[in-house]
Parts: structure tokens; sequence; C-alpha cells
């Protein structure tokens, strides 16, 4: 089976064409490493970075940007962003900070900062 990828790695863009057989993958149409990479990894296991808003308790007038430090199974992004949804903080919240530990295999950290 054929699949045709665009690679979301860097601006560029490339069009990726997956060779699958089995769990097998040959990419071509990739312009670096990288790309190589991606297409396998799509067609075999896909994974996303998750990015989020959530609720501070103690400052409605705003929300806190957050994202997964590692990239999580495709299939596990809606049960995350749910949890996430459910979730509040409660201000300061530095940048950095560990917001929720060991979740889906990551961590969730703040993105910005609320004081
Ligand atoms: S294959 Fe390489 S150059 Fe092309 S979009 Fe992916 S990361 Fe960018």
């Amino acid at each position: 089976m054929t699949r045709t990828l665009t690679c979301i790695i860097c601006p560029r863009g490339c069009t990726l064409q997956a060779e699958i057989n089995g769990d097998s993958v040959s990419v071509s149409g990739n312009a670096c490493k990288r790309g190589e990479e991606y297409g396998r990894s799509e067609c075999l296991h896909p994974v996303r970075t998750v990015t989020a808003v959530i609720r501070v308790e103690n400052r409605p007038d705003c929300a806190l940007s957050v994202k997964t430090a590692q990239p999580i199974a495709k299939e596990h992004i809606f049960d995350l962003m749910a949890v996430l949804r459910g979730m509040t903080v409660k201000a300061p919240v530095a940048i950095g900070e560990v917001i929720c530990d060991n979740i889906y295999g990551t961590q969730v950290i703040a993105t910005g900062s609320v004081e």
C-alpha cells in the first residue's frame, strides 16, 4: 500500500510517498532524513505534540497555555484534551512549570506564565 503524506516537520512541507509492507516502510520525496523518519513514524505509530489552554482558578480573566513535553500517540489526543479541559491551575505559574506529570507517557508543561 502507498500513502501520500505531507511532512510537517518544517515549513518546506515536502510531499512524501510511503510504501508500506507490513512493518516495513520505504519513504521517498523527503529532502532530508527527518522527513524519512516522520514518514515512517506516521505510517507505523503516528504521534503529535499537543498544545492547549487550561483554566486558572484564581484568574478567570486569563488562561494558561500548555503543551506536552513529548509527542503522544495520536489515538490519545482526544482523551488528553478531555483531561486538560477539566483541569485548573492556581496562579502564579511560571513558564516551563510541570502542570501534569506522567500522562500518556509525558508531562504537560506551561508555555506561558500567569502572575
Ligand atoms: S523532509 Fe525535511 S525538508 Fe522536507 S518538510 Fe520534512 S523536515 Fe522539512
